[in-house]
């Protein structure tokens, strides 16, 4: 019922001296495997583990591109994978921000966008990108295979942050890459093997544990964030409210940063803190991590799995 937890880091060559499927928990470990064939299978390709989702970032982009590449990135997307391939700048990779709800520029090595974009929640135009020449990479971190498998759209590999709603309960750190070609697959988990950049065998066993329950958790926090899209776009403190109609993550804006840092510290259910994906209900502004790229009063909220009246009361008297 329940897989068990190998936490070995050797296991032993077979009679004839010869490696077995397992062998040092670098290479590969059957907790790993057994998180790798359950994701794989909901995302229709070869997944891969990493330690975390800019783990999984850096491994893709160091086993793909060269020195002097450039990855087109969609703006308004997760603050992180900007910081991620600016720490990569010295070791030669360019950055070319673009809108994804249109086609990628041309001349670029690889296309990375997001699916629905955090925390400006836009979706990029898979037809548009699937069309260029170079390998598309689609961050499902907040679509989830729930709502989105990129594979079946063009998409060349699905990056999945599985701290958030495919571990699921804030208690892993965790990320993964999923592969629709076998030969890239190998090669990145060659590259993993070689940089070390891999997955403990105790996260993997929680994202296998929070598979379980992903499509109920899902579509509740789906409905959830939904119903209180709906209720922000209909309060007179609410300027915008972004909400793709998939999904458990929104963002909106109020007047200005004073006002989204008192609505963030009034909540009493809703908890301030950054992340998404758990069953608990989150609120943050995103302002002091994201500065000028970001609306000063924007608020971003991650639906968890309360109940939503009682959520909706909560946002309502921290809004007042
Ligand atoms: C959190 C997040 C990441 C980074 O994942 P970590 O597990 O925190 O390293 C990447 N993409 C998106 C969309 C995220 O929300």
């Amino acid at each position: 019922m329940s897989e068990p937890l190998d936490r070995s880091t050797i296991w032993p060559y077979d009679e004839q001296g010869e490696l077995r499927d397992f062998y040092y928990q670098r290479f590969g470990s059957p907790t790993v495997a057994a998180a790798e064939a359950a994701l794989g299978e909901l995302d229709g390709g070869t997944a891969l583990l990493f330690p975390s989702g800019a783990g999984a970032t850096t491994a893709l982009v160091l086993s793909l591109l060269e020195p002097g590449d450039t990855i087109a990135l969609s703006g308004g997307g997760y603050y992180g994978t900007g910081v991620t391939f600016a720490a990569l700048a010295p070791w030669g990779l360019r950055v070319l921000e673009f809108d994804q709800t249109g086609p990628p520029p041309e001349e670029v090595q690889l296309v990375w966008v997001e699916a629905p974009s955090n925390p400006y929640l836009t979706m990029p135009n898979l037809e548009a990108t699937a069309a260029h020449p170079a390998p598309v990479v689609v961050d499902a971190t907040v679509a989830t295979p729930v709502h989105l498998r990129p594979l079946e759209h063009g998409a060349d590999f699905v990056l999945h942050s599985a701290t958030k709603y495919l571990a699921g309960h804030d208690d892993a750190l965790l990320g993964a890459v999923v592969c629709r070609d076998d030969a890239a697959a190998e090669k990145l988990r060659t590259f993993r093997g070689q940089t070390g950049i891999v997955a403990a065998p105790d996260p993997a066993w929680l994202m296998l544990r929070g598979l379980k329950t992903l499509e109920v958790r899902v579509r509740r926090q789906t409905e959830t964030a939904a119903f209180l899209a709906g209720r922000l776009r209909a309060h007179p403190a609410v300027e915008t409210v972004r909400y793709p109609g998939l999904g458990g993550l929104l963002s909106f804006d109020v007047a200005d940063a004073e006002t989204a840092r008192r609505v963030e510290t009034s909540t009493r259910v809703i908890v301030n803190a950054s992340s998404l994906g758990g069953v608990t209900t989150l609120i943050e502004s995103r302002r002091r991590w994201e500065g000028e790229r970001v609306p000063p009063g924007l608020l971003r909220i991650s639906a968890g799995l309360e109940d939503p009246t009682a959520l909706w009361t909560d946002l309502e008297q921290a809004l007042a």
